[in-house]
């Protein structure tokens, strides 16, 4: 098997402004920053030791075995994110961090707030509020980036609750907030009933509020059609498991639907057992037609950098330089986040 530190390569100038699509809170900040926010609010983390945090929020190299792991780590992540000053702490650490680091210019940030509300304790105004003062403020300190605040549902949650989450995103879409997805844990076994988010999902269309979609990174690769039918998304989170069904692929190049890819958390969750194995299955989407933007799905949580997520697609073949800028061209164009002011 091709480990993912054999494959890299150079693929970008270092002053090549980056977009990143798909990134999660939850795995985005540093894991230092993490831990004095903890100490800052009086989260317990569980732990005694700096080191033994950083092994709790992160994907060992080894990888997990499924998807259920990332959820423990989740776990941590949104009690420590939960309060409107940590939130806003998060927020501006992965935006002014991206930008520093990687040059990432064009960045959404999604994140559950009611799983950073303390059990309804926090108003969840507050909580999104905090969130759009972080975009405010690092779009002053760092006046190329365009960013935006994507809130996301839960698979979870009761239909209501993530009905007020959508109204949330309507609500603050002129203050920060760009875009809703739908995530967590798909139901095992059954199916999740998409269709009965229809309404309050067409509601934020109508209010130009960017749709995304967690699905097609586990399960049956018909639910990425059933989330195209009822949903309408202008992306999908992941939708790799597309390759195996090409009528389902199909679907989702007729809709204009871009996918979000993020290759080493496929590596290091086991949707793909090797490189060579998701180099066969984004190759076959691409010469299908596929659009696809790279992510890392959380840099910290995932142990990796956007750049890096390039080398790696590039080592693997799955692009050449030419179709990498490309991708890259596409984040930014498809980005629901607003042009820099
Ligand atoms: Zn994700």
């Amino acid at each position: 098997m091709t480990r993912i530190s054999e494959v890299s390569a150079d693929v970008f100038d270092p002053t090549e402004p980056l977009a990143e699509l798909h990134t999660h809170l939850g795995g985005s900040v540093p894991t230092h920053i993490l831990w004095e926010i903890a100490h800052a609010t009086g989260v317990a983390t569980g732990v005694g030791d700096y080191w033994e945090f950083e092994a709790r929020v992160a994907v060992p190299d080894e990888g997990v075995d499924g998807l259920d792991p990332l959820d423990d780590i989740y776990h941590l992540t949104e009690r420590i994110q939960s309060s409107p000053d940590a939130v806003e702490r998060a927020v501006h650490a992965l935006i002014s961090g991206g930008y520093r680091k990687q040059r990432i210019t064009t960045v959404e940030v999604r994140f559950n707030p009611a799983k950073r509300n303390r059990s309804a304790e926090i108003d969840l105004d507050h909580v999104v509020l905090a969130a759009c003062r972080a975009v405010d403020r690092a779009a002053i300190e760092y006046p190329a980036v365009r960013a935006g605040v994507v809130l996301m549902c839960d698979r979870t949650f009761s239909p209501e609750l993530n009905e007020i989450i959508v109204d949330k995103a309507i609500r603050w879409s002129d203050r920060g907030v760009v875009g809703i997805d739908l995530g967590g844990p798909r139901p095992h076994p059954g199916r999740y009933d998409y269709a009965g988010h229809a309404a309050s999902f067409a509601e934020a269309h109508a209010a130009d509020v960017g749709v995304t979609v967690h699905c097609g990174e586990d399960g049956d690769p018909d639910e990425i059609g059933e989330v195209v039918e009822a949903l309408r998304p202008h992306r999908i989170g992941h939708g790799v498991l597309a390759h195996r069904d090409r009528s389902v692929l199909q679907t989702v190049i007729d809709a204009g639907v871009v996918f979000e890819w993020c290759p080493t958390s496929n590596l290091r969750t086991g949707v793909f057992d090797s490189v060579d194995e998701l180099s066969d299955a984004y190759g076959s989407m691409l010469a299908a037609g596929a659009r696809a933007t790279v992510s890392t799905d959380g840099p910290e949580m995932m142990r990796t950098q956007l750049r890096d997520e390039y080398a790696l697609l590039v080592g693997a073949g799955v692009f050449d330089a030419d179709a990498a800028r490309a991708a890259n061209a596409l984040a930014h164009d498809v980005s629901f986040a607003p042009p820099v002011r």
